[in-house]
């Protein structure tokens, strides 16, 4: 990998997303060697992800270059790697470009799509964790209403304008109330020759209550702010199959559609060589202690989704949100500190800042640890904590312009099909997917 050897004991950090870029910053100017690996080169704001596929923000606007991160940082080095295993007897860590052996070892690698084996779902349905998904979700939904306005066939013509998104937290809440949004403002004008009333937008939750993590109240604001909007809200209804035109369910319900979303589950992203069963939580997450160790190992840690700190109040770890990650990476950074100072560790504390998700325009829900509230000020609080996390100050910028904007104009600007969409080419020759 080219990196000098240093009488600094070496940091090897893999995932560059929130967990690991609060916890890199924490070791600038210390007596470390830091070396952070991803397999972007760019930090993914994903909350804002739905924003990207519904044409409100350009991706360049939440993606924000590692390298600028750690600019002017001395004895850090960034690759461009995907790391494939971890040797943890030998202390290595083995990626595409080459291996790299390691003092410590920082685990930060997130989390992926769960589709929870269902490989119609998988092959034919869209996710949307990562900006090169965000996009051809993006292209697919505008390919779509292309591809309505050429068919005489009035069925063909519905599916083709139906969206099915499976899972009602707040992505799915979100994409809905955005799509919503177009359907209403934007599609009668840029087909004026398609009845696009005819549009529908579906919500498939498998529980009783949409954003199940938050207050009941803030459910059923949110399920009121969408049904206003016209999303038919279906609860108490799990999908069961899809084959890229049909929806089943367990219920009699079926859809006809060629999008579906499946924004219903999330696993922590394993490596190889450190997938020992005794360690994998539920969701693949591995099992740290209160100092983010893994389970038998005093070298390796873990945070953020793919970490698993159980305790009293988080039985089943902390939510795989950003804040636990932010706050992760920063008690592990200055742990980590304190080690080189060879001082003792602080066990971590999670402190609970609240959840909010936004539905559209004027209608946002917050729950602060004290307060509860929705509609207007809620949608306030939810963009300026936005644009407060958002890495970089044009990326802000741009954004704040963005919204401003798109508020003022009633409009989306950025719904534009640059790298086409084809689901048909969407599975390599091995069988892998390739977004
Ligand atoms: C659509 C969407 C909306 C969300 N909305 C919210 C929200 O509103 N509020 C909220 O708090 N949270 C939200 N989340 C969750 C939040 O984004 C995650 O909890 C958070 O990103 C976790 O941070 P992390 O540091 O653990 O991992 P990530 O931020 O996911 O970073 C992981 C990094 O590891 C890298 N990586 C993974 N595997 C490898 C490998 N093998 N080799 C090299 N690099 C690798 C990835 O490229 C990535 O850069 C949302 C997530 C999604 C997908």
């Amino acid at each position: 990998m080219n990196i000098p050897q240093s009488s600094f004991p070496r940091f090897v950090i893999i995932g560059g997303g929130f967990g690991g870029i609060a916890m890199a910053k924490k070791l600038r100017n210390k007596d470390a060697q830091v070396v952070l690996l991803d397999k972007h080169n760019y930090h993914n704001f994903q909350p804002l992800l739905y924003q990207v596929s519904t044409g409100g923000l350009e991706p360049d606007s939440i993606a924000y270059p590692i390298r600028k991160v750690l600019q002017g940082y001395p004895n850090f080095y960034f690759r461009l790697a995907n790391v494939e295993e971890i040797d943890t007897k030998g202390k290595r860590v083995l990626t595409n470009i080459g291996d790299i052996s390691y003092d410590y070892l920082i685990l930060a690698t997130g989390s992926e799509t769960n589709f929870f084996g269902n490989k119609g779902i998988e092959t034919m349905g869209m996710a949307m964790k990562t900006i090169p998904q965000s996009l051809n979700l993006r292209s697919l939904i505008l390919e779509n209403f292309e591809q309505a306005l050429l068919t005489d066939d009035l069925h063909e013509r519905d599916a083709l304008m139906n969206f099915v998104i499976v899972g009602g937290g707040p992505t799915g809440v979100e994409l809905a109330g955005a799509l919503a949004e177009i359907k209403k403002g934007i599609l009668p004008k840029d087909y004026p020759d398609l009845d696009t009333r005819r549009a529908q937008i579906n919500l498939v939750q498998a529980g009783d209550r949409l954003l199940p993590a938050m207050s009941e109240v803030a459910s059923r604001k949110a399920e009121q702010f969408l049904e206003g909007l016209g999303v038919n809200v279906w609860k108490n209804i799990r999908v069961a199959e899809y084959d890229g035109k049909r929806v089943t369910t367990n219920t009699n319900t079926i859809f006809d559609t060629y999008t579906l979303v499946w924004a219903a589950g999330v696993q922590a992203v394993g490596i190889k060589g450190l997938d020992a069963k005794e360690i994998l939580c539920r969701g693949n997450r591995l099992k740290v202690n209160q100092f983010h160790q893994v389970e038998g190992f005093e070298e390796i840690f873990a945070i953020g989704d793919v970490a698993q700190m159980e305790s009293e109040e988080f039985p089943n770890g902390h939510p795989m949100m950003a804040q636990p990650a932010i706050q992760q990476g920063r008690n592990l950074g200055e742990n980590l500190v304190r080690l080189l100072d060879e001082k003792p560790m602080k066990p971590f504390k999670y402190k609970d800042k609240g959840s909010m998700a936004t539905v559209g325009r004027n209608k946002a829900v917050v729950d602060l640890p004290k307060f509860k509230f929705q509609g207007v000020f809620a949608w306030f609080v939810w963009m300026f904590v936005h644009l407060y996390f958002l890495i970089g100050f044009r990326n802000r910028v741009v954004v704040f312009i963005n919204w401003v904007y798109n508020y003022v104009r009633f409009d989306r600007e950025a719904r534009l099909i640059i790298r086409p969409f084809k689901k048909q080419n969407r599975v390599d020759r091995r069988g892998l997917m390739q977004d």
